[in-house]
């Protein structure tokens, strides 16, 4: 038996880690699931995997929390500082499928218990990559990636060194509006932003993949948890999303992993790590599928990703703020606020203006500061958006 947490279980990926454990219930004892506001999946799920443990991060919902799981023997809690203690519980593997800076803590307290973290929110290393390293390997944590092009590279590096590796290539699908013509950018709604070409994700995921924001967001993760000089790290825009990442090594080889576009393989892959097991993934037939397709990504569609380069660049404190900047964007874009292109607008806009007040040259030294320059860049994000709506 192993016993498993779910931290952002009603989501996206928390769901389908569900449906996997589902599969073999008499393998996994669940420790703790936790949810936001959505609480009939919360509870449904706590009941159908006898969950220890049930969460909310709303401290407003811990009564109607408490109502609903009464008489079931879970036991419920609330709010922020209640997810924190249900990721200390001990558990043999946890996930994170929080989305947003609000998965840094939580993550960090799973490392700092020595526990095995399989990684979905891309925000921790973004926001704080030298912080999470530098904790997993003082407390003898295991760090597994579960972004799919960060477990396509980590498959690819199974039995490799990283001296021998030359670059990281890094796929993107092109999101939503990669055929779009340019001009028509600027009026694209958020209806459209959130259905995605390929893969079936959370609403904010899916938007960061139309302006490519998300795979920014995972050049900076590509940087922290490989630790490979950016410069070492490409992107390409690949159309049909079966190839997830490309590993190059010294010789000239490149190591690609292809595979279906369902999150399920990458959970799956972490769930059993370091073993493989059979996952209830499609067998792709490639006489079928014909042709893969690749193309380079065009900066003038999406400056997330010059945006990215400039913060790998920097270092420090600059993914932090670069991730507030985007979260405030995306709320706003998603709220109808500003525009689409505003978006990247708003993040360079932020950079620079935090740039320019030395907040970057902070050193990485605690989880306060990293939370101190989320909040500070999310006060400087608000005034922009101030700004960028009242030019309308
Ligand atoms: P989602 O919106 O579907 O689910 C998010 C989960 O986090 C929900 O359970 C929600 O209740 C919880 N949550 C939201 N705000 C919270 C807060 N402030 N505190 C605690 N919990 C909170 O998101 P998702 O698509 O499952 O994505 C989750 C993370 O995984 C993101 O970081 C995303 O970038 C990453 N990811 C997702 C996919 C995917 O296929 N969905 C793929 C790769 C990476
Ligand atoms: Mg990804």
């Amino acid at each position: 038996m192993r016993r498993i947490s779910v931290l952002g279980a009603t989501g996206s990926i928390g769901r389908q880690t569900l449906d996997l454990i589902a599969r073999a219930p008499d393998d996994y004892e669940v420790v703790a699931l936790t949810g936001g506001r959505n609480l009939d999946d919360l509870a449904a799920a706590a009941v159908e995997h006898r969950a220890a443990l049930a969460v909310t991060c709303h401290p407003e919902l811990a009564d109607d929390l408490k109502d609903r799981l009464a008489g079931t023997g879970i036991e419920t809690a609330a709010g922020p500082e209640a997810v924190r203690e249900a990721a200390m519980r001990p558990a043999d593997w946890t996930i994170s499928g929080i989305v947003g800076a609000a998965g840094l803590a939580p993550g960090l307290d799973v490392i700092r218990r020595g526990g095995t973290l399989a990684l979905a929110n891309k925000e921790t290393l973004v926001c704080a990559g030298p912080l999470v390293m530098q904790e997993v390997a003082a407390h003898g944590a295991t760090l597994l990636p579960v972004d799919s092009e960060h477990s396509a590279v980590f498959q690819a590096l199974v039995g490799e060194e990283m001296s021998a590796v030359e670059r990281i290539v890094i796929t993107a699908s092109g999101g939503a509006f990669r055929d779009w013509p340019i001009e028509d950018l600027a009026a694209a709604t958020v209806e459209q932003a959130s259905s995605h070409p390929n893969w079936d994700m959370g609403q904010r995921i899916t938007i960061d993949s139309a302006s490519m924001f998300n795979k920014a967001l995972e050049l900076i993760e590509t940087k922290e948890f490989f630790g490979i000089d950016p410069a070492r790290i490409e992107t390409v825009v690949h159309p049909e999303s079966l190839i997830h990442a490309l590993v190059g090594f010294t010789d000239g080889a490149l190591m690609a992993h292809v595979g279906p576009a369902d999150m399920r393989h990458a959970i799956g892959y972490a769930l059993h790590w370091p073993d493989r097991r059979p996952l209830p993934v499609e067998r792709l037939d490639l006489a079928k599928i014909g042709q893969l397709t690749f193309r380079e990504p065009d900066l003038r569609r999406y400056p997330a990703l010059r945006l990215a380069r400039s913060v790998m660049d920097q270092g420090g404190l600059a993914g932090c703020v670069f991730n507030a900047a985007k979260e405030c964007a995306l709320d706003a874009f998603i709220e109808g606020r500003i525009r689409f292109l505003d978006m990247a607008a708003v993040v360079e806009d932020v950079l620079t203006r935090m740039s320019g007040q030395g907040t970057l040259q902070m050193t990485m030294t605690d989880l306060d500061t990293v939370l101190d320059t989320d909040r500070a860049a999310r006060t400087v994000a608000a005034e922009v958006i101030r700004t960028v709506q009242a030019k309308g």
